[in-house]
């Protein structure tokens, strides 16, 4: 089920817990600002997800509220991700849910990256 992405922060959300150490995760990268691991259901050969540190539910939320700050430092950190795992030269899809239109189901801001093959098609049911 989507999420309303205009509730409130819920600490008990599964990356709040992954970013408490509550829950494991196969962690790619790690700084001030965000923390990158595989996706548990990965939909293609390269699936990471990028979360910021702070208490974040959506891209909505984030852009709205995030300071300059957070919004750089997590950007540059998707960007890092992209080039640990050697996607830039062979290119890659980065994506974000956004509340119901957009299914995103977990609230807590996420990048999904997506590698290792092209994506030919822009967007599927
Ligand atoms: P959304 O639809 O919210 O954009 O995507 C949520 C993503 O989180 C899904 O791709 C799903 O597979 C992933 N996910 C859900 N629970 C877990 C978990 O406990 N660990 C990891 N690593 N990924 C998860």
């Amino acid at each position: 089920m989507p999420i309303d992405p205009k509730l409130p922060y819920d600490d008990d959300n599964i990356f709040a817990k992954i970013l408490r150490g509550e829950l494991p995760c196969k962690e790619v990268y790690e700084d001030d600002h965000a923390l990158a691991f595989h996706d548990i259901r990965p939909q293609a050969p390269v699936h990471v997800l990028v979360i910021p540190k702070d208490r974040f539910v959506s891209w909505d939320d984030f852009t709205a509220k995030g300071s300059d700050e957070q919004i750089a430092g997590f950007m540059r950190a998707v960007g890092e991700v992209t080039r640990l795992l050697e996607l830039d030269t062979p290119g890659y899809r980065l994506m974000v849910n956004m509340g119901g239109h957009g299914h995103q189901e977990v609230p807590h801001l996420h990048v999904h990256i997506f590698g290792g093959r092209p994506f030919f098609q822009m967007i599927g049911e």
